[in-house]
């Protein structure tokens, strides 16, 4: 698996690889995905691509958005609104339930259970299993720390 640098000389490199035009909302997009770990929404990139060029609907970011993923450069996580990873690399999300932030969840943080259940789940019926993803469900630690904060204060006697 090839890792692609977090800059636009890497992005430049990666749509060429893949034979894709280099144009210059297609050059934002892939390098906002690239650059940020919030798995954003279509809307949420469209919004940061508009910062660089203003004149870019949200049609234009989407189709490119859907051509990355066809060309395997950004993963779409499915779910009610579909949101975008440009890690490429294996992982596993954390979504709070608090405040709706998704965090990666490094690949070797599961092992060995992962790949355990993968290989049982496989053996299961005779699939092979290219790839597995886990979703972890909660409240992140910003979070928790808001639902401890106590409703009163307590005054110092005056
Ligand atoms: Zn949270
Ligand atoms: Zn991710």
């Amino acid at each position: 698996m090839t890792i692609i640098p977090k800059n636009s000389h890497g992005v430049d490199a990666a749509l060429r690889r893949v034979g894709l035009r280099l144009t210059g909302p297609r050059r934002a997009v892939l390098e906002i995905v690239q650059g940020t770990e919030s798995h954003p929404t279509a809307e949420a990139v469209h919004r940061m691509v508009r910062r660089r060029l203003p004149r870019v609907s949200l049609g234009t970011v989407y189709r490119n958005l859907r051509l990355l993923v066809t060309e395997g450069l950004v993963k779409e996580l499915p779910g009610p609104h579909a949101r975008f990873d440009g890690n490429a690399s294996e992982h596993h999300h954390f979504t709070c339930l608090g405040c709706g932030r998704m965090v990666d969840v490094a690949a070797p943080l599961t092992e060995p259970h992962s790949r355990a259940l993968c290989r049982r789940v496989g053996a299961h019926a005779g699939w092979s299993v290219a790839y597995h993803r886990i979703e972890f469900y909660g409240r992140c630690a910003a979070c928790r720390m808001k639902s401890k904060r106590p409703a009163r204060r307590r005054r110092p006697p005056s």
